[in-house]
C-alpha cells in the first residue's frame, strides 16, 4: 500500500510514500506523518491510501505522529474547500486545521509521578524519622505528585525513592491533563424558563435538529426504498439549517445557545460555540461549563484560544478528538475542532470582523461553519445585535431563517441616545472642544448622583498628528504612509501600524522652517482622560486602551474596579465597546462618531452603525434608564440616525439599496488582490501586468467587474508598497477556480508578492 502526503511545505502538490510492513496498521487518511523530502525530513498529512502509485522507487514514510488520525475525513474535506474557495495552496489550508501545539513532531501529554501508599502486610517496618514523615504525608494524601511531596515535606526525590526501594510507596508516571480552568470552582446552572420569544426561537432550532437528525439517519440506512430517500431529502430541503438570531445584548441569546446545545447533546451529537476572542472570558467559558457539569448531559468543554498555552491546548484539543468533551468553545479557529458527530454550530457576534483571518488562508470562520454544518449536516445558528449586512441580506433571500429578540429580557428599556451636533458647538468656542456642554453636563450629574459613565474614542495617544501651521510638515511614519501619533505620557511620536517611536521634535524639523509654535492635531484618548481629569479634579478616571492594557491581566483588574465602584469614569478604545455589562453605567459618551464614516471603504457606514449600537448598548443596564450622547460632525448621516432611534431593520434596508446601487456585497462577491513590495515602480508595473493577464483570462465571467490597479488605501505599510486590483461576481467559486490557475502560471518580479483576498472584510 502507498499513501498520498501533502507535505507542510506550500508546494500546491502532493507526493506518494510506500508505506513500510511496521507501520502498517497506523496508517491512514488523515494521519500526521513523518517523511523524505531531498535531504530533508519533513511533516505532513495522509490525505489518500492507495493501491498503487504512477511513481517507482517510493520512498518509505519514517514515522507517524499521535496514536490516533489527527485529521478526520470530515476536517480533510473542509480542508480541501477552503483550499479550493480561498484560492490558497492545500497545504496551506491543511495546516491551519489542526493547531500548532498538536502538529508539532514533539507534542505530547505531560506526564508526571505520583506517589501512592502500597498496603503493607504484616508488620510495618521502624522508619528513619524523616522518612517516617513522608510515609505519613502520603498516607494521608493516598495520591501526590512526587514534586508536591518533595516540596512538601522539604525533602529530596532521593529520600521518597528509599521508601519506593522499601516498597512502602509506589511511584509511577501517569498522564496529568493540563486544566486551563482548574482553580475556577463552578456552581451547576439548571436551564431556566423560556419568555415566549425564546421559546419560538428555540423551537424552531430544534425543528430544524430533529430534521436534521432523521435526514442523516436515512443517509446512513442501508435502504433501497427510493421514494423513502426522495421523501427524506424533500423534508431536508424545506428544513432550513442555517439561522440569524437577531437580539440586542441581555435578550437572552446565549440561553438559546445552551438549550440547543442540550438538544444536540440528547442527539447524541456535539457542539461548536464561536466566540470572538475578545468576548473568550472566564466568564463565557464558565456559563457553558456550569450548564454541563453535571445531571445526565455532563460533559467536558474543551476552550480553544490563545491565551492557553501549547500544553494546554494540546490536551484540550484531544479532549474533543477523543470524544470526551463534546461541547467547543473558542475562537475562530475552533470552527476545525474535531467533533464527531457534529450537530449544532453557533456563531456568536457573527458581524465580528475578527472571524477572518488575515493571512493565508484568509478564511471567514463564520462562512466555514456554514459550510461545515452543510457538509456534517448540522444546524448553524448566527448571533448578534447588530448583524452583518450579508448575512441580514440571506434572511431576506430566505436562505437563512431570522429569529428575532425584539427586548432584554429583563424588559429593560433602550438607552435614550442623543446626537450632538458638534458643528454647533464649534461656532461658539475656537476649536472644536472635546466635550459638548452637553455631555459635560451629563457627567457632572452623574458624578453628583454616584453612577458611573463609559467614554469611548476608537483613537489611542494624545494627538492623531504633529503638524508646522508655518510650512505644512507634517510627522509622518518613516516606514508607512500615516501620520504618527503623539504620546503624550511617554514623550514619543510613534506609528500605530509598524511600532516605529521617535522623539518630538521640539521646533520643525523642516531645515528652513524651524518653526518652534508647531502644533499637535486631532484627538486621543490620552488626552480626553487629561482634560476629562482637568474638568472632574475629583472624578476617579481609568483608561481602557493598547497602551494600559499591556498584561494579561490588567484587562480584568480595571474591570473588577469598575465593577466594584471603584472607578467613576472609564475611557476607552473599542476594547470597551463589547459585551460588558455594568448595571450602575447610566451614562455613555462617544466622543466621536463619525471618525469611522470617513474611511475609504464600502462598509465604513455598516460599521460605524454596528459600533454605535454597541457602545450605546454599555447604558443603562441596571434600574435606572440610559442615556448616550453621540457627539458627531456629520449628525445626521443616516448610520447615525438610524443607531439613534435603534432601527436595525431600517438601516439595513437603506444600506442595502445603497450595495445595490454599486454592486458591491452582499449583491457581489468580492476578491482583492494586493500586490506588495519595496520598489513602488516593480509592484505598480506588476499590477498593471497582473490586470491584463486577468482581463485575458477571466474573459468567461460574464458580470466579473474589475477595477484597479489602485494604490491601497494605505499605500505603504512597513516599508512595503501596496497595489489592489478589485474583483467583483457573483460566481465566486468559479472565480476562484480561474484565480488559482492563472497564479500558477503568473510571473512576478522576486521581490514583489501577490496576496488574495476572498471576501475581504477590509480593504485597507
Ligand atoms: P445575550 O446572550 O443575548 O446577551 P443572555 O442569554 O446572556 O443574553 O441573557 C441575559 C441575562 O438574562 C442573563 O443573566 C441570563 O441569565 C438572563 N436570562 C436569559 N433568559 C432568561 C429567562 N428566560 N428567564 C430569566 N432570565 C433569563
Ligand atoms: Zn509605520
Amino acid at each position: 500500500m502507498i499513501a498520498r502526503v501533502s507535505l507542510e511545505i506550500a508546494l500546491r502538490k502532493e507526493f506518494d510514500y510506500s508505506i513500510p510492513e511496521e507501520l502498517a496498521g497506523q496508517v491512514d487518511v488523515g494521519s500526521r506523518v513523518q517523511v523524505p523530502f531531498g535531504p530533508r525530513k519533513i511533516l505532513g498529512v495522509v490525505t489518500a491510501i492507495a493501491e498503487e502509485s504512477g511513481h517507482a522507487n517510493l520512498k518509505p514514510i519514517l514515522k507517524v505522529i499521535g496514536a490516533q488520525t489527527l485529521v478526520t475525513p470530515k476536517v480533510l474535506k473542509l480542508a480541501r474547500w477552503i483550499g479550493e474557495y480561498y484560492c490558497c495552496a492545500p497545504e496551506t489550508a491543511l495546516k491551519s486545521v489542526l493547531p500548532e501545539a498538536v502538529r508539532k513532531e514533539d507534542a505530547g501529554w505531560r506526564e508526571r509521578l505520583f506517589v501512592r501508599p502500597v498496603s503493607v502486610s504484616g508488620e510495618f517496618p521502624k522508619l528513619p524519622k524523616r522518612q517516617q514523615e513522608i510515609w505519613n504525608l502520603v498516607e494521608e494524601r493516598r495520591e501526590i505528585l512526587l514534586s508536591e511531596l518533595v516540596e512538601l515535606a522539604g525533602t529530596t526525590a532521593a529520600t521518597v525513592r528509599k521508601l519506593q526501594d522499601r516498597g512502602l510507596i509506589d511511584i509511577t508516571s501517569e498522564i496529568s491533563e493540563r486544566d486551563p480552568y482548574a482553580n475556577e470552582t463552578i456552581l451547576a446552572t439548571q436551564p431556566l424558563v423560556v419568555n415566549p420569544a425564546q421559546a419560538a426561537a428555540l423551537e424552531k432550532i430544534k425543528a430544524a435538529m430533529e430534521a436534521r437528525n432523521v435526514e442523516g439517519r436515512m443517509k446512513n440506512a442501508e435502504t433501497n426504498s427510493c421514494e423513502k430517500r426522495a421523501g427524506a431529502i424533500s423534508s431536508f430541503c424545506i428544513q432550513p439549517s442555517t439561522f440569524l438570531l437577531h437580539g440586542v445584548t441581555g435578550s437572552g441569546k446565549t440561553e438559546i445557545y445552551l438549550q440547543a446545545i442540550a438538544h444536540a447533546l440528547e442527539q447524541g451529537k456535539s457542539a461548536i460555540v464561536l466566540v470572538p476572542e475578545i468576548s473568550l472570558t472566564p466568564q463565557t467559558v464558565e456559563r457553558f461549563k456550569a450548564r454541563f457539569s453535571s445531571g445526565k448531559l455532563q460533559t467536558l468543554v474543551a476552550v480553544l484560544h490563545s491565551h492557553l498555552s501549547a500544553g494546554e491546548r494540546h490536551d484540550e484539543w484531544h479532549k474533543i478528538r477523543q470524544g470526551r468533551a463534546r461541547i467547543v468553545i473558542g475562537a475562530r479557529s475552533a470552527i476545525f475542532a474535531p467533533v464527531e458527530p457534529l450537530g449544532l454550530i453557533v456563531v456568536d457576534e457573527e458581524h465580528e470582523h475578527t472571524y477572518k483571518q488575515e493571512e493565508a488562508p484568509r478564511y471567514h470562520a463564520r462562512d466555514v461553519a456554514i459550510m461545515r454544518g452543510q457538509m456534517e449536516n448540522a444546524v448553524v445558528v448566527l448571533g448578534s445585535a447588530t448583524p452583518s449586512l450579508e448575512s441580514f441580506y440571506n434572511c431576506k433571500k430566505g436562505k437563512y431563517t431570522l429569529l428575532d429578540l425584539p427586548e432584554r429580557v429583563d424588559d429593560q428599556k433602550m438607552p435614550h441616545v442623543r446626537v450632538v451636533d458638534m458643528r454647533q458647538a464649534m461656532f461658539k468656542e475656537k476649536g472644536p472642544p472635546l466635550f459638548s456642554p452637553q455631555l459635560k453636563e451629563a457627567i457632572t450629574q452623574r458624578l453628583e448622583r454616584g453612577e458611573q459613565t463609559i467614554l469611548f474614542l476608537n483613537r489611542r495617544g494624545y494627538s492623531t498628528s504633529l503638524l508646522c501651521p508655518k510650512c505644512g510638515y507634517v510627522a509622518n511614519c518613516p516606514n508607512c504612509s500615516v501620520a504618527l501619533t503623539y504620546h503624550r505620557i511617554e514623550q514619543k511620536l510613534s506609528c500605530h501600524i509598524c511600532g516605529h517611536n521617535e522623539k518630538v521634535p521640539l521646533v520643525c524639523p523642516e531645515p528652513k522652517c524651524k518653526n518652534p509654535a508647531i502644533r499637535f492635531a486631532g484627538t486621543g484618548t490620552q488626552k480626553v482622560e487629561e482634560v476629562l481629569a482637568k474638568l472632574f479634579p475629583k472624578a476617579r478616571i481609568k483608561r481602557m486602551d493598547a497602551d494600559t492594557m499591556k498584561r494579561k491581566d490588567d484587562y480584568r483588574h480595571v474591570l473588577g474596579d469598575f465593577r466594584a465602584g471603584k472607578i467613576d469614569i472609564l475611557v476607552g478604545t473599542q476594547m470597551i465597546a463589547k459585551g460588558l455589562h455594568f448595571p450602575n453605567v447610566t451614562l455613555v459618551g462617544i466622543i466621536y462618531a463619525d471618525s469611522a464614516l470617513h474611511q475609504p471603504d464600502f462598509r465604513a457606514g455598516e460599521r460605524t452603525f454596528q459600533l454605535l449600537t454597541q457602545v450605546a448598548g454599555r447604558a443603562g443596564r441596571g434600574d435606572v434608564e440610559g442615556e448616550v450622547f453621540v457627539q458627531a460632525f456629520t449628525p445626521f448621516h443616516p448610520a447615525i440616525q438610524f443607531a439613534r432611534r435603534h432601527d436595525f431593520v431600517g438601516f439595513y434596508e437603506q444600506e442595502l439599496e445603497f450595495r445595490e446601487q454599486l454592486k458591491y456585497p452582499p449583491f457581489s462577491r468580492v476578491a482583492l488582490l494586493t500586490l506588495k513590495g519595496r520598489n513602488e515602480e516593480k509592484v505598480k508595473f506588476s499590477a498593471d501586468h497582473l490586470k491584463r493577464s486577468l482581463e485575458k483570462s477571466l474573459k468567461s465571467l460574464k458580470d466579473l467587474v474589475i477595477a484597479g490597479p489602485a494604490p491601497a488605501p494605505l499605500l505603504r505599510a512597513e516599508n512595503f508598497y501596496r497595489y489592489q486590483i478589485m474583483l467583483r461576481t457573483r460566481a465566486m467559486s468559479a472565480l476562484s477556480r480561474e484565480l488559482a490557475q492563472l497564479i500558477q502560471s503568473l510571473t512576478l518580479p522576486e521581490a514583489v508578492s501577490l496576496a488574495v483576498d476572498i471576501d475581504p472584510v477590509s480593504l485597507s
